[in-house]
């Protein structure tokens, strides 16, 4: 019986992961869970999965959260303290890591520092302190398993094989949804238009970054971490139909790939099951009903996010953390019509044009270069307006 702490339960990625657990009881225990603001869903949770810690962010939630599960309320804690105590209950074997954006970053350090395993949805900590996070992995000796659906494809199609005879790794990307928009209709699209993402059901947070592409910049970044392999290795095919979920070269021209439906269930369950498979309740990949399945070249010019990613990996140091903040910094700013489509990668690379970047030594680094990215981001949007 594998124990398990859910961050960011309420989510997409969470709320998938609690439906594996529902289905395999036999295999899995929820020991601890956490979420922001969505105390209906968690007060549900709760009662069908009877945690005994639970976090939220803030303490005014804990306590309508208490009052209202009454005797059947367990253990209620909050903020960052909430968090790191939910990831590192001692009962816990691995944590589930699915907050989004760089919140997920010190809980889920604070589960490795503390011999946790780790499923990692959260690639905005592998994003803005891989070389920390990686460091500490290897120190503690702990596990940790891609859930981005495009990693654990890479990860199974590196199983078997011998790491240096790969060649490259191909992240598989759909394009989302404006793959085929005039550019000169980008700068007039809406919110929802970009929420609308064709083929993955998502947070929103993640759903805009597919709209602009830097969801595959920061999974390059991810994949450079988690694989060990440097940007010049690592190339982006797009994909409309997410059935090839990535792939690897290998020296002598073999292709390895892992194909299936677009449901994250199946590289969640991987994750935390290794090396068994789990069976799932999902509908087969039907090749023959698909018929074609393409592949082309992504466009970086409408796409400039790809660039920014790659360029602030090249630069290293604390350039991703400042590519990741003002990223999330412009996402939210475009979700609440502050800033159109096309600004989101102007004003990252503005952002990232007045950061002197260091190299990555702490941990408090990466806080602090988020924090000065955050406010910089918001000053720029600020003047411009
Ligand atoms: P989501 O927005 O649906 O859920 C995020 C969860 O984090 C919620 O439980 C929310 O309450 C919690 N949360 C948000 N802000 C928080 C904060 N400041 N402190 C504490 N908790 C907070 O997001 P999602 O789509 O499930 O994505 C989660 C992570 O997984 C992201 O890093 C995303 O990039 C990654 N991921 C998601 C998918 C997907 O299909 N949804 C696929 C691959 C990777
Ligand atoms: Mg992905």
């Amino acid at each position: 019986m594998k124990q398990l702490a859910i961050l960011g339960s309420t989510g997409s990625i969470g709320v998938s992961t609690l439906d594996i657990v529902a289905a395999h009881p036999d295999q899995f225990r929820i020991v601890s869970m956490t979420a922001g603001r969505n105390l209906q869903l968690l007060q549900q949770q709760i009662r069908r999965f009877n945690p005994r810690l639970v976090a939220v962010l803030n303490p005014a939630d804990a306590d309508v959260l208490k009052s209202s599960l009454g005797a059947a309320a367990p253990e209620i804690v909050s903020g960052i303290e909430g968090l790191i105590a939910c990831a590192c209950h001692a009962d816990v074997d691995m944590v589930l890591s699915a907050i989004v954006g760089a919140a997920g970053l010190i809980p889920t350090m604070a589960a490795i520092e503390n011999g946790k395993d780790i499923a990692l949805a959260n690639k905005e900590t592998l994003v803005s302190a891989g070389s920390l996070v990686m460091d500490a992995v290897a120190r503690k000796g702990v596990r940790l398993f891609p859930v981005d659906s495009e990693h654990s494809a890479i990860f199974q199609s590196l199983e078997g094989h011998r790491r240096r005879d790969v060649r490259r790794l191909i992240l598989t990307a759909s394009g989302g949804p404006f793959r085929n928009r005039a550019l000169a209709e980008l700068q007039r699209v809406t919110p929802a238009e970009a929420l609308a993402h064709p083929n993955w059901s998502m947070g929103q947070k993640i759903s805009i970054d597919s709209a602009t592409m830097m969801n595959k910049g920061l999974e390059v970044i991810e994949a450079r971490w988690l694989f060990d392999l440097p940007a010049e290795q690592i190339s982006i095919h797009i994909h409309p139909q997410s059935v090839v979920h990535s792939m690897v070269e290998y020296l002598d021209g073999s292709v390895i790939a892992q194909l299936g439906i677009p449901d994250m269930k199946t590289p969640i369950a991987y994750a935390l099951s290794y090396p068994e498979r789990l069976p799932l309740d999902l509908p087969p990949l039907d090749l023959c009903r698909l018929g074609t399945l393409t592949f082309e070249e992504p466009d970086l010019q409408r796409f400039a996010c790809l660039s920014l990613a790659y360029d602030a990996l090249r630069e290293g140091g604390t350039a991703p953390a400042v590519l990741n903040a003002a990223n999330e910094v412009a996402v939210e700013a475009f979700l609440n019509g502050q800033i159109s489509f096309l600004n989101i990668p102007k004003l990252i690379r503005a952002t990232l044009e007045n950061h002197q970047a260091t190299p990555l030594e702490h941990i408090d680094q990466v806080l602090r270069a988020d924090r000065w990215a955050r406010t910089e981001a918001r000053r720029i949007i600020d003047t411009s307006v």
